[in-house]
C-alpha cells in the first residue's frame, strides 16, 4: 500500500486523465488467459467466481506458428534452466553473455545474410534503441519515417534529439522520393519502414523503396517483426522472400511472434553492430535475457529455418478461413499476408462483438480501436495459424455471421465519435 502524498498534482492529474480515457471508451481491460501448451490456440479463461474457468479459443495471437508451445522448444528451455539457472544474471557486459548469446545472435545473422546481430530484451526496444542511437551519432541526421510505422520505432526516432524527421505517407514512394529530393543531398538519411504492417496486412515495396535509397544515398531501417518466420524459403521475412535483404543496412526483427519466444534483435554489418553494441544505451544497460529463453528461441529458429511445411500450413489454413468467410458472405479484407481484419467501423461496435464473442461464444478475438488505427476504420483483427482446425473455423465464421448482423453499424451512428 502507498500513503497517498495528498500535496503532489500528479495523483490528481491520473484520476481526471483516467475518467477522459473512460469516457471516450479507450480504457483497457485485460481478459486473463492462461495458454493451454498441449491444446494451442485453446486457452483456459478465469472468470471471477470463484475458481471456475472455461475455454476459449485465441485467433488474436501473434505466436503464429504456435512455435511457443513446440515440445523441442519448450524441453530447450526447461534444460538450460537447470544447466544455467533462471535468470541471466548481469547486463552483456557483466557476465551476462552466455555462448547461448553469441549462438543465437550467430544464427539470426545468417538468417538474414548478415555479418552479425544483436540481441535485445524485446523487439520493442530493439527498435527504440537502434533508432535512437543512429539518429543521435552523426549531425544532420533525417529520417524518413513511413506514416503507420510502429509506436517503438517512431520512440527511437522522436527521442533521437538533433535530428530530423519527416513522415511519408504510408507504402507511398512517390510522396518518399519527393521528400528525399527535397532534402539537403548531404545530409545524412535514413529510411524506417516496415515489411507486413500488423494492422492492415499490407507489404511494403522492399526493392522499391531501396532503389529510392540508393539514388539519393539513404540507408535503409526495416522492421520485419510480422514477417519473420513466417516469408522467405527459412523464414526470413519478406526481405527473403523477395531476395532483397542484401540491399538492406538493418534487419529487425522480434523472436517474440513467428518464434514464439521473446526478445528482439537487428541484424547489420559487422560495423553498425559493432557500434550499436558499444553505444546503444537500451542494450547496454539492462539484464540479457535468460539463458532458457534464448535456448528457447534459439531451438526455435533452427526449426522454422529448415522446416518450410510450418510457413505452408499456415499459409494453408489462412486461406481456408478466407474461403469459408467468403463461402458464408462474411466481409473481411484481402491482404496480401496472413493477417485477416474484419472490419467493423465503429469502436462501441467493436467492443461489443468482441465481448459477446468471448462471452457467447468462447472466441477471443481482439477489438482494434483508435488511436492504434484511425476512427471509422476499428476492426477485429484475426490470425489464423497451422492450429486452427475446420471446426474451429466454422464456428468463427457463424458467429461473425450472427454478430455482425445483430449488432449493426447503424446501431452506434449517433453514438459520439471519440476524440
Ligand atoms: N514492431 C512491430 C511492428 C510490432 O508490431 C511490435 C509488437 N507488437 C514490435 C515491433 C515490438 O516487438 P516485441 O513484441 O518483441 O517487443
Amino acid at each position: 500500500m502507498t500513503i497517498r502524498n495528498a500535496r503532489h498534482p500528479f495523483y490528481d492529474f491520473c484520476d481526471e486523465a483516467l475518467a477522459g480515457i473512460r469516457k471516450q471508451g479507450r480504457y483497457r481491460t485485460f481478459t486473463p488467459l492462461a495458454r493451454d501448451a498441449e491444446r494451442y490456440p485453446v486457452y483456459e479463461e478465469a472468470l471471477p467466481e470463484g475458481d471456475v474457468s472455461r475455454e476459449v479459443v485465441v485467433w488474436s495471437s501473434n505466436d503464429y506458428l504456435g512455435m511457443g508451445v513446440e515440445p523441442e522448444v519448450c524441453e530447450a528451455a526447461i534444460s538450460a534452466i537447470r544447466e544455467h539457472g533462471a535468470g541471466a544474471g548481469g547486463t552483456r557486459n557483466i557476465a551476462g553473455t552466455s555462448p547461448l548469446h553469441k549462438a543465437l545472435e550467430a544464427e539470426l545473422a545468417a538468417l538474414h545474410g548478415k555479418e552479425a546481430g544483436l540481441l535485445f530484451g524485446s523487439g520493442y526496444v530493439s527498435n527504440q534503441a537502434s533508432l535512437l542511437t543512429i539518429l543521435t551519432s552523426m549531425p544532420g541526421w533525417i529520417c524518413f519515417s513511413d506514416r503507420l510505422n510502429h509506436a517503438s520505432m517512431i520512440a527511437g526516432i522522436k527521442g533521437a534529439r538533433g535530428s530530423t524527421t519527416v513522415i511519408y505517407e504510408h507504402n507511398d514512394l512517390a510522396d518518399l522520393e519527393a521528400k528525399l529530393a527535397a532534402a539537403p543531398a548531404d545530409a545524412p538519411k535514413l529510411i524506417a519502414f516496415e515489411s507486413v504492417y500488423s494492422m492492415d496486412g499490407d507489404i511494403s515495396d522492399i526493392a522499391g523503396t531501396c532503389a529510392l535509397a540508393r539514388k539519393y544515398n539513404a540507408m535503409t531501417y526495416i522492421d520485419e517483426v510480422h514477417a519473420v518466420g513466417l516469408y522467405g524459403e527459412q523464414g526470413g521475412g519478406v526481405t527473403q522472400r523477395d531476395g532483397v535483404a542484401d540491399q538492406v543496412d538493418i534487419i529487425e526483427g522480434t523472436l517474440a511472434k513467428g518464434f514464439g519466444v521473446h526478445g528482439g534483435y537487428i541484424t547489420a554489418s559487422s560495423q553498425i553492430v559493432d557500434y550499436l553494441r558499444s553505444t546503444a544505451s537500451g542494450f547496454i544497460f539492462t539484464t540479457s535475457l535468460p539463458p532458457s529463453v534464448v535456448a528457447a528461441a534459439l531451438a526455435s529458429v533452427q526449426m522454422v529455418r529448415a522446416q518450410n511445411w510450418r510457413r505452408e500450413k499456415m499459409f494453408e489454413r489462412v486461406n481456408t478461413f478466407r474461403a469459408k468467410m467468403r463461402a458464408a458472405g462474411v466481409e473481411f479484407t484481402m491482404t496480401p499476408s496472413h493477417i485477416v481484419p474484419v472490419p467493423v467501423g465503429h469502436a462501441e461496435r467493436c467492443k461489443v462483438i468482441s465481448k459477446r464473442l468471448l462471452n457467447e461464444y468462447g472466441l477471443y478475438a481482439t477489438p482494434i480501436n483508435y488511436p492504434t488505427v484511425p476512427q471509422g476504420t476499428e476492426r477485429l483483427r484475426l490470425t489464423p495459424g497451422p492450429f486452427h482446425t475446420d471446426e474451429m473455423m466454422d464456428e468463427m465464421v457463424a458467429a461473425l455471421k450472427i454478430l455482425l448482423a445483430e449488432v449493426p453499424l447503424a446501431a452506434f451512428a449517433n453514438e459520439p465519435a471519440l476524440t
